[in-house]
């Protein structure tokens, strides 16, 4: 492709617009441009470097046996009113009338659709299992649209739905699909982690999230460099705390005035204790019960574990009214001794604890020396510690790491939630009917390159992975007012091309250094020039965009030198 026939608008400056690295970049790259907030234009290259992931995902999910469908955008309320997310989707969801004022909405997810479509067509066992994917615009109606692909109202996704006929099934869709996105990924040449996470709004029972691992990621992960574990910070587990051999005797309990020291710093200050030998008792709320949640002073409360692990529909901190007549005293000073009638929750890392400090249920006093059994009954435990860096593993013990992602894939497990509110049904072996089981599978197609540059580029610009580069290789004709150079370079087009090597050919009759400059931040993983010195010498040069290593090889082995190439550089 000759550049002089080709649309790049290159910016020189960084827009004012941009506030994260990949929209910067695919906007001075010329790849995107914004229409509205959080609605954008590919412009032709963008759309290349779109089209080869969204190739990518067509190739394994075929060979992964799913067959691709095109559902439509436009989606009737009623069917959204089935599974009772007209209501519950709130105001991300685009809705829109007709013109005899029927409601619409434009998806921003298909299970409604697909679900409708199988339940009408699958009747039968014998039609199970099936997995439906598509490649389609989605829409959400975003309150800040941000980050250019990252975060936009319109992008792009591959959807998938797997329809099983038991549990069993749906395991082994989720497995192929888990594996898949493994295939994916890695094709895409991305380093990725697969985390467990959690389902969140669309419901369901298990998923995992795929994420690109990037400094500038807005997602927070926990990775285990001993076993490969790894989780959304949200969700991340912690090993249970080994017994400490030869645990210190139960000394007797004191009371100590404590005047005015309501914080965990304060308090062992003042103790002279470190704050781990604090236990802090925190009361929440949890559907109009309250809960004392027992906590080491150092470590702080993942209210999404608590949140799960009592089953609430709603938690929150209990008011300091509530606090007061709960315990008799106030804020800052709550124990888990002598708090009748309240259920108490105990984090498991502070199961082993002995002689700790807590605070006494009343004004300006703690007790020191308190013991679990002796002094009060905690009967449950559970694992509500927030997960932090340097945090046992929960599978191997090492000290978990804290990295930074983009999530570009989400599997989830969905199980008979959308077939059951619609009646997606068939008959088993013995004429009995059931319902279907589902999961559902997404990758975001623009998200993906946007997170590929984020983690792919230098100072210069973008650095593309081979295998999702608009183009493998830009070609640079230093003069092109040297006819030779020209008809050099046009040669070299076509044996490259001939190849199957997709190359942006530089002929603009522009100074070398803007060239050199837009090549960079293009990111094309092969540069090559033609003339100047080396062209005397009847060789090109060659430039690895990623390693900045160079080399030369003459005119006529310059084409295969390149090919080689691609096939060793990530
Ligand atoms: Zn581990």
């Amino acid at each position: 492709m000759r550049l002089t026939a080709y649309l790049i608008p290159t910016l020189r400056e960084d827009p004012a617009e941009a506030e994260v690295i990949s929209h910067r970049l695919m906007l001075r790259a010329g790849m995107i441009r914004r229409v509205a907030a959080g609605i954008y234009s590919y412009l032709p290259l963008g759309y290349r470097a779109l089209r080869k992931v969204e190739g990518i995902i067509r190739r394994e999910m075929d060979r992964a046996g799913a067959l691709e469908v095109f559902l439509p955008v436009l989606s009737p309320a009623e069917l959204w009113r089935e599974t009772r997310r007209w209501d519950a989707y709130g105001k991300e969801l685009m809705r829109m009338q007709d013109r005899h004022g029927r409601d619409f909405c434009l998806g921003p997810t298909h299970e409604e659709i697909v679900t409708d479509l199988v339940r009408r067509e699958v009747k039968s066992w014998r039609q199970l299992p099936l997995n439906l994917y598509q490649i389609q615009t989605k829409f959400r109606d975003e309150i800040r649209p941000r980050f250019g692909l990252m975060r936009g109202r319109e992008f792009g996704m591959k959807d998938a739905y797997s329809f099983d006929r038991d549990e069993e099934g749906v395991q082994k869709s989720y497995a192929t699909m888990f594996e898949t996105y493994t295939r994916i990924f890695e094709q895409c040449g991305l380093n990725f982690k697969a985390v467990e996470a959690d389902s969140g709004p669309i419901g369901g029972s298990f998923s995992h999230e795929f994420m690109v691992l990037a400094e500038t990621g807005e997602d927070l992960l926990l990775n285990c460099p001993g076993c490969g574990y790894a989780a959304n910070l949200e969700k991340a587990e912690i090993a249970l705390p080994e017994e400490q051999a030869g645990a210190e005797e139960h000394r007797p309990v004191e009371r100590k005035e404590t005047p005015g020291q309501r914080t965990v710093e304060e308090v062992s200050a003042f103790l002279e204790c470190g704050p781990s030998q604090l236990v802090k008792t925190l009361l929440y709320e949890a559907d109009d019960t309250v809960v004392a949640v027992l906590l080491r002073g150092d470590h702080q409360l993942n209210e999404t574990k608590l949140k799960n692990y009592l089953g609430a529909g709603a938690l929150g901190p209990a008011s300091p009214e509530k606090i007061e007549k709960v315990t008799g005293g106030p804020t800052g000073f709550s124990g888990p001794v002598g708090l009748d009638g309240v259920r108490i929750v105990a984090d498991e890392q502070v199961r082993h604890l002995v002689n700790f400090v807590t605070g006494a249920n009343a004004a300006d006093t703690h007790l020191v020396n308190v013991n679990f059994g002796r002094d009060f009954a905690a009967s449950e435990w559970a694992d509500v510690k927030a997960a932090d860096a340097g945090d046992p593993c929960p599978r191997c013990r090492a000290a978990m790491e804290k990295v930074r992602g983009i999530e570009v894939g989400h599997v989830f497990k969905l199980g008979t939630k959308y077939s059951d509110a619609m009646g997606a049904r068939y008959l088993d072996e013995n004429s009995e009917e059931k319902s279907i089981v589902m999961g559902c599978y997404g990758i975001g197609t623009g998200r993906t390159v946007a997170a590929a540059i984020e983690q792919n580029h230098d100072g210069d610009g973008i650095i593309w992975p081979v295998p999702i580069a608009p183009f493998e290789v830009v070609l640079l004709t230093l003069n092109v007012r040297e006819q030779v150079l020209m008809e050099a370079s046009e040669k070299l087009v076509g044996e490259l091309e001939d190849r199957g090597v997709d190359v942006l050919w530089d002929d603009r009759d522009e100074r070398p250094g803007v060239k050199f400059k837009d090549a960079d931040l293009i990111g094309c993983p092969v540069r090559v020039v033609i003339g100047g010195k080396s062209y005397k010498r009847g060789e090109g040069e060659i430039r690895i965009r990623r390693t900045g290593e160079q080399s030369a090889a003459p005119l006529g082995q310059l084409a295969a030198r390149v090919e080689d190439l691609l096939g060793q550089i990530q």
